[in-house]
């Protein structure tokens, strides 16, 4: 049964709206609670630093003749290196992007294991996903914010962390182009949120363009457009906001850091029909769960989101399937389709884990972000997009709960890559997706909130 009801009432409903469950409800949360608080439950020791993660994936590539790893880009800050895998080739390209944000490491636990998986199993299974699918993987986007030592994070020497944002310093003279969503110069070290980096239409700040991005509030300091309204392209116009698209568009990146650029590059090259982006939330309740198992609710495990939602409505434009109003307005009616399939198969294979662990997926509520990589390109080449969001960012958690996060991860992906490869996910239903319950994100004793914003992706 579909919610098509809800779905025009709750239209409202977005990314920067989910928060407010605090208090007595929080603190009661399971499974697995209750737990340490997070002084006690960070420990980084658990995760791939940058040069273990390096020598694990040369490893693989040195072992099996049916992966190609290289080196695609360098951080901006340590200058470590930006790794691209690529195993399969099947016509059907997959690429996927992990740890983009430095405190969300367990994407590229799980791409190891994955990787190790396809580059020596050798059932039926493993043999269709290669024949039939070309994966391009991106195992750590920003090293810089995954391994950040010492005071500036540049050293070898001192306290290790992660955090959510790489070491690229914007430096006055240097650019014009200072993106108020995406540079954040009052974290502890300046840095660039990289998943707000990208942009749409592929234009760079030095060509003929840059007025888009001119700062016309140095007070803010924030980038707006300052160009006239009716010069604005419409293709770039956000269909939500008829008088003044300006709030939203300076979100878009500039492509500036030499992550976003590498990542761009690897991706037109891939040119894939299917973007997948790895992400860590902000801790997150799943509403339906007292209804189900009795008692309070239970933290969601993951929340997956299509870029595809009730932000996008437009009366004339676009009609999906005659639901939510209308679609997204850059991609067709079938990539749409395959989102909405893409998330909903990962949420179908965790129910068989049973209740109580994997199968508490959420729905991740849809804004656009023209900066991420999912608005920003999947349009480009038609793709069919998908969200992870595993709970918990590192410096919220610490490793407590990573082997769960690598689980749920990896069962997703080799679920999709098998679906994709035999058809199958052909037969998944798009519209069960919006029967997924929106994920509650809450404040609590266990979330440590430091300061970047109050819901995180
Ligand atoms: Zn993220």
């Amino acid at each position: 049964m579909h919610r098509r009801q809800f779905l025009k009432t709750g239209a409202a409903v977005g990314t920067f709206a989910l928060i407010g469950t605090t208090g007595a409800q929080a603190r009661d949360y399971r499974p697995g609670g209750p737990w340490a608080p997070n002084e006690r439950a960070v420990n980084y020791s658990g995760y791939l630093d940058n040069e273990q993660l390096g020598e694990r994936l040369q490893q693989i590539d040195k072992r099996s003749d049916r992966v190609e790893l290289q080196q695609v880009g360098t951080s901006a800050g340590r200058e470590d290196p930006i790794w691209e895998v690529t195993i399969g080739d099947g016509n059907e390209s997959v690429h996927i992007i992990n740890q983009i944000h430095g405190d969300e490491p367990t994407g590229p636990e799980a791409m190891v294991r994955i990787l190790q998986r396809l580059a020596r199993g050798n059932s039926p299974q493993v043999e269709e996903i290669l024949d039939n699918l070309t994966i391009t993987m991106m195992p750590r986007v920003n090293p810089d914010g995954s391994n950040f030592v010492g005071e500036d994070g540049l050293g070898d020497e001192g306290e290790f962390r992660q955090r959510r944002i790489n070491t690229n310093e914007w430096e006055e003279g240097d650019t014009r182009y200072k993106n108020a969503n995406s540079y954040y110069y009052w974290a502890d070290h300046p840095g660039y949120d990289l998943n707000r980096g990208f942009n749409l239409l592929g234009h760079d700040p030095f060509d003929e363009q840059e007025a888009w991005w001119n700062v016309v509030d140095e007070e803010e300091e924030l980038a707006y457009l300052d160009i006239p309204i009716e010069e604005v392209p419409l293709d770039l116009k956000d269909p939500s906001v008829d008088e003044n698209p300006y709030d939203v568009l300076w979100s878009m990146g500039t492509n500036v850091n030499p992550e976003n650029q590498a990542v761009t590059e690897s991706y037109m090259e891939a040119d894939p029909d299917w973007a997948i982006t790895h992400h860590h939330q902000t801790p997150a309740l799943h509403p339906e769960t007292p209804e189900k198992g009795g008692g309070p609710q239970w933290q969601s495990v993951m929340s997956v989101m299509a870029p595809f939602g009730p932000h996008y409505i437009r009366e004339d434009e676009y009609d999906y399937a005659g639901y939510v109003g209308d679609g997204n307005p850059y991609m067709s009616e079938d990539a749409q389709t395959r989102s909405l399939q893409l998330n909903q198969l990962v949420n179908e294979r965790m129910q068989d884990f049973g209740y109580g662990l994997f199968n508490t997926l959420t729905r991740f509520g849809y804004g656009p972000l023209w900066g991420s990589y999912l608005d920003g390109l999947a349009p480009r080449t038609d793709a069919a997009g998908m969200l992870y969001e595993v709970s918990h960012q590192s410096d919220d958690r610490g490793q407590k709960a990573l082997g769960t996060m690598v689980k749920v991860s990896v069962e997703g992906f080799m679920t999709t890559f098998e679906s994709i490869a035999d058809g199958s996910i052909g037969d998944v239903d798009p519209l069960d997706y919006f029967d997924m319950p929106l994920a509650e994100y809450f404040s609590g004793p266990f979330s440590r909130q430091r300061g970047l914003r109050e819901s995180r992706e």
